[in-house]
């Protein structure tokens, strides 16, 4: 498994050069925790941190 990146903003792993979702290459190493967001329309905790892509996230940054 090829390591991921997390986008500073939305957070999310991204494995390409650019946040799919915020278009942006501000990307971080450090992180900690990890959630899984299946479905960012009905997740109570998707919704409390902003996420609205399915995907994969850290919950903190650094
Ligand atoms: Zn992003």
């Amino acid at each position: 498994m090829a390591k991921k990146k997390i986008c500073r903003i939305c957070k999310r792993f991204v494995e390409e050069d650019i946040c799919p979702t915020c278009k942006t290459s501000s990307f971080t190493d450090t992180w900690k925790g990890r959630l899984y967001v299946a479905d960012p329309e009905h997740s109570e905790i998707a919704q409390k941190i902003g996420h609205k892509t399915k995907g994969e996230y850290a919950i903190k940054v650094q």
